[in-house]
């Protein structure tokens, strides 16, 4: 991707939003660094994490594979922007100078553009200023480049000089995933389909920093195992972003089966639903979570009506959160394209809610008539429940 890979042994890391927090700054960097590290345990190599006065840098203290890196750090929430960098000790102005005309030679090759360079002097024993160094640089940038142009507005390039124990060289950013370090927002109880939506949704709560965990409804012998492994596999691709997870597997098929026998078929959908709901918060509570997300956007289908979802959310006393819900399906698939969990999701797997849907599901529940429904299912429905939470297995996904 790069010129002269072999160059960079470090990386500056850009964080945007996580710098407005005032006093819970550090809070929020240390989630980045935990966050950071966590994820280059996908990568060869050993690497040193460190915050240095409000920037933190990732040095390389093996031999590693530069596209790797980069490709670990573009999952790393709370990142903005991700700058190779070169560092060297501080042997004053004339070995600074050749060193930059070294790099420029090397990583610009192109030769003709417009630069800008910008000094930070943190170390004021360097007998010149910032300002100094800047026009001192240029000048020796011009006089070796004859491609080369100042603009000082809009440059092409910006030429990065950090002059502190040691120096640093960048000029390359980048871009990250953005949002805000997992860790920092508190906990959210995914529910977790084979489908394309719930995936994205459950990456869009995560970039907020909200930790999660994630619960999928198993209906055997109706679903098979490799629906669940369809599931956990999803649930990996996820966790490439939202850290480890916990994904709570129920087995949902006698609840599904007592529904069937005692209640309407048109209504089995949304009551299901709502059960799926109920479970999913039960699990919540018990793990601390703080509030429940679905995939689901407004007139996807005959549960995602106004009146289903309103019916669905009334037995829910945590917040549900729905990130796709405005959300046309292009849209999510775009998504679900750049987080890589598309070819997974298409998969032509069984689900569970579509093992007895029946062929009119009402799109317009009403909730007086749902709730007296329900009430067909008092007899055992909460020992049910109970079993299904007791019963369930928990499988850690990194
Ligand atoms: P998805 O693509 O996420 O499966 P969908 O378009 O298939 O969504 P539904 O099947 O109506 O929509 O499901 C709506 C939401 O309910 C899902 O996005 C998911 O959050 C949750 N959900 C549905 N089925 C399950 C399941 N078997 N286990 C866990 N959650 C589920
Ligand atoms: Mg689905």
């Amino acid at each position: 991707m790069f010129a002269h890979e072999d160059l960079f042994h470090a990386f500056l890391i850009k964080y945007a939003e996580i710098g407005i927090k005032g006093k819970n700054r550090y809070l929020f960097e240390d989630a980045l660094i935990r966050q950071i590290r966590f994820a280059l345990k996908a990568a060869e190599g050993e690497f040193a994490v460190r915050k240095v006065t409000g920037r933190i840098y990732v040095e390389a203290r093996t031999p590693f594979d530069f596209d790797e890196v980069v490709e670990c750090l573009t999952h790393v929430f709370g990142i903005a922007g991700i700058c190779p960098m070169v560092q060297f000790d501080n042997n004053g102005f004339e070995d600074l100078k050749e060193r930059l005309l070294d790099y420029v030679g090397k990583v610009h090759p192109e030769g003709n553009f417009t630069f800008k360079v910008q000094t930070k002097r943190a170390d004021k024993r360097f007998p010149m200023d910032s300002n100094e160094i800047n026009a001192a640089l240029g000048e020796a940038l011009l006089e070796a480049y004859p491609g080369l142009r100042v603009d000082v507005h809009e440059p092409d390039v910006f030429f990065y000089v950090e002059v502190r124990e040691r120096i640093n060289l960048y000029s390359r950013i980048i871009p990250g995933p953005g949002g805000m370090p997992v860790g920092t927002s508190g906990k959210a109880m995914l529910l977790l389909s084979g489908g394309i939506d719930s995936p994205v949704a459950g990456w869009m709560v995560a970039k907020r920093g909200v930790k999660i965990d994630a619960v999928y409804f198993h209906a055997p012998p109706y679903t098979s195992e490799r629906a669940k492994e369809k599931v956990v596999d999803l649930a990996k691709l996820v966790s490439r972003y939202a850290g480890p997870m916990d994904l709570h597997v129920i087995n949902f098929t006698d609840i599904q089966l007592y529904i069937y026998d005692q209640c309407p078929h048109e209504e089995l959908t949304i009551i299901m639903r709502r059960y799926m709901m109920r479970i999913a918060e039960a699990i919540a509570e018990e793990t601390g979570a703080l509030g429940l997300i679905t995939g689901e956007s407004i007139g996807q289908v005959a549960s995602q009506t106004l009146p289903s979802l309103a019916c669905t959310n009334e037995v829910c006393r945590l917040p549900v959160f729905r990130p796709v819900i405005g959300f046309d399906k292009q849209d999510i698939v775009d998504i679900a394209l750049k987080i890589n969990t598309f070819e997974t999701s298409i998969q032509p797997f069984e689900d569970c809610c579509t093992i007895f849907v029946a062929k009119h599901p009402v799109t317009k529940p009403n909730r007086k008539v749902i709730r007296r429904s329900e009430e067909k299912l008092a007899e055992k429905i909460d020992e049910m429940v109970k079993t299904a939470l007791e019963t369930r297995e928990v499988i850690r996904v990194e």
